[in-house]
């Protein structure tokens, strides 16, 4: 087995060629000197797991000063150095990126009350430095990958919050290799049977199809030689199995009505060289109808780029392919990241047009999650057992209420304070009066106009609450 100091020099020769490691070891020993004879849970040294989130960082490519502060991103919560410890001993940038995990770290699950109170804090941290989210994604990763060790609550917490909340802003942030981590190791904890039932399901074509798509890849590897493309590289991709699931279950569970579980991805060296591809496919084989696209000319709103076709291949079976510049792929698995990459590699006039690029889509992004942080239209996506029957509103000044689904603005007055709810008179919900029995939605703004001369509440209000509260204050008072 390899020691860890060995697998980070390893990796770092491989994806740093030109970086000097000595600050990378400095800041290992740091970290293995201060965590000392700490443990996790799995009884696993505690470095271990500074080393993994530094190897993550490290992994994808991003500036050295991510993996430094990776190795050392648990030392101020769990040992004596403190954050003026770090600067002191590294630098200012890093001892900011590691207080900044540490504040989201301490953002910890309080309840289904403040739960969307969280997701707002969060969303306001990852606003202010981008740069942290992937340090949590990191850390997150690997703590879903000793899972098994943690006491159940804790397991069902973090695995949903992954699934919920990290994976979507991973994909929102164009990183797919993040994702689909996330996602399949959280899959299994959120929805344990529709985890054994999806890997029941393909494990079948699973287990056919990768030999199939190596034959087809020698065919298409002459082909595209012959036709004069350039192509780096052929692979098979495997969707990840929270993707698959998620397919399946809107396709009445049947792998059939699924053309991508896997795909076939051709790599190439130019735009043109990718449409010249696509001809070369359609010529040997039938495209399926519907079925292509043309994501070059048309990216996806998070930026991914490729053409998709799916070809009726040998024996009749479908084929899913992508075609894409090497550029392209880079930025599909690491988003954001892999702009970060560029931007070290040196000063070249196409790696600046990529980072002023990168700049306008990476202001875009905070303002988002400045906006989300408003109007949380991102609730939506929160459809685990526990949420799905809740919504979320928000006050005139923007704090966010958590109610049942189907809850009126008398709840919601309720919620805020008993007075409130005495003296209801009328509400408004984005600006326009509804009734007393409006049934309130997530994302709404309301606001509850009162009447001061009011006694009692009205008993007519019974019959369309939803919260125990609500109704205890009522009957109470009439
Ligand atoms: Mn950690």
């Amino acid at each position: 087995m390899f020691k860890n100091i060995e697998k980070i020099r390893q990796l770092l020769s491989q994806n740093y060629p030109k970086v000097n490691v000595e600050l990378v070891e400095r800041a290992y020993n740091f970290a293995e000197m201060a965590h000392q004879d700490n443990k996790r849970f799995s009884g696993e040294p505690q470095i271990n797991h500074s080393v993994n989130t530094a190897l993550h960082l490290a992994e994808w490519k991003l500036p050295i000063n991510f993996v430094v502060a990776g190795l050392l991103h648990d030392v101020p919560e769990y040992t004596k150095y403190t954050i003026a410890d770090i600067e002191t001993n590294f630098s200012r940038d890093v001892a900011k990126m590691v207080e900044g995990e540490m504040k989201l770290d301490s953002l910890r699950y309080r309840g289904e009350k403040k739960y969307a109170e969280n997701l707002r804090q969060m969303f306001i941290s990852v606003a202010d430095d981008v740069r942290i989210i992937f340090i949590k994604f990191a850390d997150r990763i690997d703590n879903l990958k000793s899972l098994s060790f943690l006491p159940e609550n804790k397991q069902k917490r973090l695995a949903i919050e992954s699934l919920e909340i990290y994976a979507p802003i991973a994909n929102r942030l164009g990183m797919d290799v993040i994702r689909q981590q996330l996602e399949d190791l959280s899959f299994k904890y959120v929805y344990p049977e529709d985890y054994e039932k999806t890997l029941n399901l393909v494990k079948n074509v699973y287990a056919t199809k990768e030999g199939y798509l190596e034959k087809i890849r020698k065919i298409v590897s002459k082909d595209l030689v012959k036709g004069g493309i350039r192509v780096a590289e052929i692979h098979s991709r495997k969707k990840g199995l929270y993707g698959v699931y998620k397919k399946l279950a809107a396709r009445n569970w049947n792998p059939n009505n699924i053309y991508d579980i896997f795909a076939s991805r051709i790599i190439v060296e130019s735009e043109s060289d990718c449409y010249s591809a696509l001809g070369i496919l359609h010529h040997r084989w039938k495209p399926v109808k519907g079925r292509i696209k043309d994501y070059i000319s048309q990216p996806k709103p998070n930026g991914y780029q490729s053409l998709h076709t799916t070809v009726f291949c040998e024996d009749g079976k479908t084929v899913e392919f992508q075609i894409r510049t090497k550029t392209m792929h880079e930025e599909d698995e690491y988003g954001l990241a892999s702009h970060w990459f560029y931007r070290e590699q040196g000063e070249g006039q196409e790696n600046k047009k990529k980072h002023i690029a990168w700049l306008r889509e990476f202001s875009k992004i905070q303002k988002e999650i400045k906006e989300k942080t408003k109007f949380f239209e991102n609730i939506d996506s929160l459809k685990t057992d526990i949420f799905q029957k809740r919504i979320f509103v928000f006050t005139p000044k923007g704090d966010i209420i958590n109610l049942p689904e189907n809850a009126t603005p008398v709840d919601f007055a309720y919620a805020i304070h008993t007075e409130l709810g005495h003296k209801y008179a009328r509400a408004k919900v984005n600006d326009e009066l509804v009734s007393d029995d409006y049934k309130l939605l997530s994302g709404d703004k309301v606001e509850i106009i009162i009447e001061r001369s009011r006694k009692k509440p009205d008993p007519a209000w019974l019959k369309s609450i939803k919260t125990r509260k609500a109704r205890m204050m009522i009957k109470e008072k009439i």
